[in-house]
């Protein structure tokens, strides 16, 4: 499929009058549209929830659009539980899953009302000792271990994952917090990152279905919520297919009137941890191309760089570009284009078909709308960009200003260097 931008050139260029690029910009309608796929692909569950995993795009102004269409946050940090309450999210709409956890931000958690979400069995104790005594209402993270394989061959290595609570551990802690007067239970489990198929939600629901009914038989336990969390993709490349939905619900309904039903639970709510999937392609991160250099291959550089989009150099994640007016030349030039990091993973693409580029050429780096600009940091001094909102109108919103060298500076607030940077700080 080709991929397109979201907004057009002149917009591009009338936005950049104002916010210097590069920046990541965001689409409003995209992000609605999906939004409200999701909702009706699962409402023949009438409790289903998507908590949107924070750490995908943690900028308010668009969790808080999500939060239009009743989806929650899933957090795994104190900030991120700070955020969502400052968002306004009761704890209905917290769910945290947070791993190798600080006794504290179960104390939040809990003073907060959010869903607390155990990645270990240890972790019992802790938050008992920690709170008093248990929640009513507790969710557990599960690791099958072995090998999680999908029909097209996509596969993932639970076994070799940090993740999660054994299956013997899983039925002991049921049995350990039904004792402790918890009384709505809850099982997690993520298994696969980044699947573009329509069968991973289906599958995984059907591995925590049937152990939710051997759960709920041999320990009693309620179990009144599963949550297939994260994992849902999105093609980052075009020739892959993107995911379908509503074949997603249809294909966990299925599963459910199979296996849930008829064991007479069917009062589970299902429940999501989506980021990706909710945000990744309503993000663009727009750069300019500055230079070019001609060695033993042709680098065309640009004004972003591996700490605005950390995936190519992290992963070697594939990410689309569209070199903006010139979506119908002929993409006759190889170039690797590269950020300025002395770092020499630092490129967006290697040996990439484009067309010819010219400096001053602004270029669109596509699908950055989830673990794009979060996963950003400040090596080389370099500074985090703005987040920039397209709106349904056709206006746009700076979200979130760019980082200045004063925020980079500012834990150095009390030595006589910031001092000298800043000598209008003194009274
Ligand atoms: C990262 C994460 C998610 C979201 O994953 P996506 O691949 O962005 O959908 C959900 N839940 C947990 C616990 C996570 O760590």
């Amino acid at each position: 499929m080709e991929k397109k931008p979201f907004v057009t050139k002149e917009k591009i260029e009338e936005i950049i009058k104002t916010v210097p690029t590069p920046f990541h910009l965001y689409d409003e309608k995209g992000i609605r549209e999906n939004a409200r796929a999701v909702k009706e692909a699962f409402s023949w569950n009438p409790g289903f929830r998507e908590y949107f995993a924070v750490k995908a795009t943690p900028t308010p102004a668009l969790i808080k659009i999500l939060g239009e269409y009743d989806c929650g946050c899933d957090c795994s940090s104190m900030t991120e539980l700070m955020l969502s309450e400052a968002m306004g999210f009761d704890g209905n709409h917290i769910m945290f899953s947070s791993n190798d956890t600080p006794p504290e931000e179960y104390k939040k958690a809990a003073d907060m009302g959010a869903i607390i979400n155990l990645d270990d069995f240890t972790a019992i104790d802790i938050v008992e000792k920690t709170l008093g005594k248990l929640p009513k209402r507790m969710s557990c993270r599960y690791n099958p271990g072995g090998l999680f394989a999908l029909s097209n061959g996509i596969m993932d290595n639970p076994g070799d994952s940090k993740y999660g609570m054994t299956t013997d551990q899983l039925f002991e802690a049921f049995r350990v917090m039904k004792a402790k007067g918890v009384e709505e239970f809850g099982i997690h489990a993520f298994l696969a990152s980044n699947t573009v198929t329509n069968e991973y939600y289906p599958k995984l629901a059907e591995v925590l279905f049937k152990l939710a009914v051997q759960l709920q038989n041999v320990t009693g336990a309620h179990v009144t919520f599963i949550n297939l969390s994260g994992g849902v993709g999105i093609p980052y490349e075009p020739w892959q297919e993107p995911n379908d939905i509503r074949a997603i619900g249809a294909g966990v309904e299925k599963v459910y009137n199979k296996v849930l039903v008829p064991a007479g639970m069917d009062d589970v709510s299902i429940f999501a941890e989506m980021g990706r999937f909710m945000m990744g392609p309503y993000g663009a991160l727009v750069t300019k191309a500055i230079n070019e250099k001609h060695i033993y291959k042709e680098y065309i550089g640009v004004d972003a760089c591996a700490v605005n989009l950390m995936r190519p150099a992290m992963y070697g994640s594939y990410h689309h570009i569209t070199v903006l007016g010139k979506e119908n030349a002929e993409c006759d030039h190889k170039y690797d284009v590269t950020g300025s990091l002395c770092e020499n993973n630092d490129k967006f693409a290697i040996d990439r078909m484009l067309p010819e580029i010219e400096l001053g050429d602004i270029l669109y780096i596509h699908d950055t709308g989830a673990h794009g600009f979060s996963m950003g940091y400040n090596y080389n001094g370099k500074l985090w960009s703005a987040e920039v909102l397209l709106k349904e109108d056709g206006s746009f919103e700076v979200i979130r200003r760019p980082e200045t060298p004063k925020d980079y500076f500012a834990t150095l607030d009390f030595t006589p260097e910031y001092k000298k940077m800043f000598p209008e700080e003194q009274q």
